[in-house]
């Protein structure tokens, strides 16, 4: 008999979202019964929601996720576990419908024993076509605006054993692609004197079926020449780097406790470029941080504007209790939505720029949907109908390249 009827939801990043469909796994695996979260189905008895906090907005699009789950399930009881509600647990168990509470240090424990598939396995499968496997928790960094890394502790990381056995059944579900996750991923295995590079020449290594990865965010200072050097030696690792700038202003940098300045960046970015000339790289901005004038703002734009960026992900500062940057009660000096909209313009030119100059050619790409796949260097291409198996990897050719998106075709 089955167990009862849960519906998993998450607000947030990508972390967030891999611990929901951890959680999705392991219902299935118990018995339970999976409801689809994009309409109201009959039966939903349990609603567990994983939240996150990194901004003011991520409070408030939890608390309306809980609130909506909770007209549209009534009867259901709501778990609530992430970020939000470990940070403000007493606000989370207030709203309607929400019966339980679970922190950061249970939910830990009980996401240790999960276990997917015929080996022991956490990475997840259930809603994407590419499989995000968590390569571990927590950062050892305090950068003066983040509470997350208050939240989430100092890293903890799965050991390279256990990565590779989750990366073989990745690979036998059929995974063309895998997405490494963590919190600071270029820290991993720290704790134990091991390092990222040790553990990619380790997956390099492995025959045994053999899915590309992908690496998420890597801080700038954890991306050294060794670790590009590993990623240039293989066609396994996607031409594709995320790394947070945050501001290109090196008094706000400091402010906001990140340990490098503009002109190591910029040395980095050189490197980056001249070791993957096709790479995607990709940036994180926090505008308006307290402190912020028109002279910093105008100097990050500049800087950005001189980047080889090909897309920004660009944010409003957001004061979250609980940071040195909350404490000192400071004030951004002018416009954070005037400037938040001209980075975002930035972006988008730098993203047709990047898409543009793969007119013509072809990349090896993951099949996202019979219509949609992503490029290794990270290009979202709609592509032509194709009968090819979703997750596998294919040729396609770039097509078309316009401000609204990108075509291709299945070669
Ligand atoms: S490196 Fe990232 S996760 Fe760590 S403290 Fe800084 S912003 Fe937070």
């Amino acid at each position: 008999m089955p167990g009862p009827k849960v519906l998993v939801a998450a607000t947030g990043c990508k972390l967030n979202q891999a611990e929901a469909d951890l959680w999705k796994a392991w219902f299935v695996q118990n018995g339970y019964e999976l409801a689809g979260d994009a309409r109201q189905e009959a039966g939903v008895k349990v609603c567990l929601v994983t939240t996150c906090t990194v901004t003011g907005r991520a409070d408030r699009s939890s608390v309306a996720l809980i609130r909506r789950l909770h007209r549209r399930y009534p009867d259901a009881e709501i778990k609530v576990t992430g970020c939000g509600a470990t940070r403000i647990p007493e606000r989370m168990a207030a709203l309607p419908g929400v019966t339980r509470i679970i922190g950061y240090e249970e939910k830990e424990h009980l996401i240790a024993s999960l276990r997917y598939g015929k080996d022991s396995c956490d990475a997840f499968v259930i809603s994407r076509n590419r499989a995000f496997l968590r390569a571990g928790e927590g950062c050892n960094r305090r950068c003066a605006y983040c509470i997350v890394s208050r939240i989430r502790g100092p890293v903890k990381s799965k050991s390279a054993d256990a990565i590779l056995d989750e990366l073989r059944v990745l690979a036998e579900e059929g995974f063309g692609e895998v997405v490494l996750v963590a919190l600071n991923l270029g820290l991993w295995g720290k704790e134990r004197g091991e390092s990222l590079t040790l553990l990619l020449k380790r997956i390099e290594q492995e025959e045994r079926g053999a899915p590309r990865i992908r690496l998420t965010s890597l801080e700038p200072d954890t991306v050294t020449d060794e670790l590009l050097g590993v990623l240039a030696s293989s066609p396994r690792f996607c031409p594709h780097l995320h790394i947070p700038l945050q501001s290109g202003d090196d008094r706000i940098l400091e402010e906001m406790g990140r340990p490098y300045r503009t002109k190591g960046f910029a040395r980095l970015m050189d490197k980056v470029e001249s070791t993957f000339p096709d790479a995607c790289i990709g940036t994180d901005i926090i505008t308006s941080t307290p402190g912020e004038d028109e002279g910093s703002f105008a100097r990050t734009l500049e800087f950005v504007r001189a980047m080889p960026f090909s897309y920004l992900h660009v944010f409003t500062y957001s004061p979250r209790p609980g940071t040195p940057m909350f404490a000192r009660r400071r004030k951004c000096k002018h416009n954070p939505r005037e400037e938040t909209k001209i980075l975002r313009e930035e972006g988008v030119k730098k993203s047709l720029e990047f898409r543009r100059r793969f007119m013509s050619k072809t990349r090896q790409a993951v099949l996202l949907s019979p219509t949609r796949a992503l490029t290794d260097n990270y290009i979202d291409v709609r592509i032509s109908h194709t009968s090819r198996p979703v997750r596998s990897l294919a040729d396609v050719k770039i097509t078309e390249a316009t401000p609204e998106g990108t075509t291709g075709i299945v070669k």
